[in-house]
C-alpha cells in the first residue's frame, strides 16, 4: 500500500469550529513596533495568518493545526494563544 502524501494525511482531519471564540489574539501594536509579522506568517504552514497591506497580521484561526510555532517565533506579546475550548479546534485522523 503505498503511503498517503501529507496534503492527504492532512486532508482527514477534521476542524470543529468555535465561531464564539478565537483562541488567537493578535497585539497588532506589538506586531507593528517588533516587526515580526513576516515571521509569524511564514513559520504556519497551515497559512492562518496574513500580513495585511497596512501591516496588520490578520488570522483564519480556524485552520490552526495547533503546533504553537508561531508562539515560539513571535516577539514576546506580540500573540496570545490557547487551546480552543473543549470539544473545538483540530481533531487529528492521522497520527
Ligand atoms: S499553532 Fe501552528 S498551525 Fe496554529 S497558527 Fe500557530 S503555527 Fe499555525
Amino acid at each position: 500500500m503505498k503511503p498517503l502524501s501529507v496534503p492527504e494525511r492532512l486532508a482527514k482531519n477534521r476542524f470543529e469550529l468555535d465561531e464564539e471564540e478565537s483562541h488567537i489574539e493578535v497585539n497588532q501594536e506589538v506586531v507593528k513596533a517588533t516587526g515580526c509579522a513576516q515571521t509569524i506568517v511564514r513559520c504556519c504552514s497551515a497559512h492562518v495568518y496574513t500580513e495585511e497591506a497596512d501591516g496588520t497580521l490578520s488570522v483564519e484561526y480556524a485552520a490552526c493545526l495547533e503546533c504553537g510555532t508561531c508562539l515560539q517565533v513571535a516577539a514576546p506579546g506580540a500573540l496570545k494563544w490557547h487551546y480552543p475550548r473543549g470539544g473545538f479546534g483540530i481533531q487529528f485522523r492521522e497520527g
